[in-house]
């Protein structure tokens, strides 16, 4: 059924280094059909009410904003350590070399709010559970997070769902 969306991805070799397969998503975003009917489909998968959709940087950012709008929620930006302007909370995760740190604003979220974690494409899962725990810490309700991608192989979904988060996307 996503086989339309599929086809709109491309895959750039050896970016951002020798032996990666990129999966670059730029050329869904161009295509109007494309990029509506993604939009239309993470709405249609969202379950419950939703009081903000949180967004990974930078992709996810997109995604958020267009989820948020129908959903009549907010969007609640999730950035690297260092961009946003007020007291924040941030959480490490382990990269392949080295180790890196996301962030959002201390007072982003009430407790208890119902957040919807949103980026463009899971890989290992270390930024999306990253990105779960910084929002459980700030009392954040997650249940629940999309990707217009899964690269099935690498494992990240099913890391996420052991932590209770039901995972969905449209191209895997
Ligand atoms: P993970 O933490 O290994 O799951 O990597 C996911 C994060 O890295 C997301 O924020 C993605 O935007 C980015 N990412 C990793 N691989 C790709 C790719 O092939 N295409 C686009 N983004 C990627």
């Amino acid at each position: 059924m996503n086989d339309d969306l599929r086809a709109l991805i491309r895959t750039i070799p050896d970016f951002p280094k020798p032996g990666i397969q990129f999966r670059d998503i730029t050329t869904l975003l161009l295509d109007p059909a494309g990029l509506a009917a993604c939009v239309e489909r993470m709405v249609a998968a969202t379950e419950g009410p939703v009081d903000l959709v949180a967004g990974i940087e930078a992709r996810g950012f997109l995604f958020a904003a267009a989820l948020a709008v129908p959903l009549r929620a907010g969007v609640l930006l999730i950035r690297k350590d260092g961009k946003l302007p007020g007291a924040t909370i941030a959480e490490d995760y382990a990269l392949e070399y080295g180790s890196d740190r996301i962030a959002i604003h201390a007072d982003a979220c009430a407790p208890g709010a119902r957040v919807l974690l949103v980026d463009d494409l899971i890989a290992t899962g270390g930024t999306a559970r990253a990105a779960v725990r910084l929002l459980r810490k700030a009392g954040a309700e997650v249940r629940q997070a999309q990707f217009v991608v899964d690269l099935p192989d690498l494992g990240g979904a099913q890391r996420l769902r052991d932590e209770d988060i039901a995972v969905s996307a449209l191209v895997a």
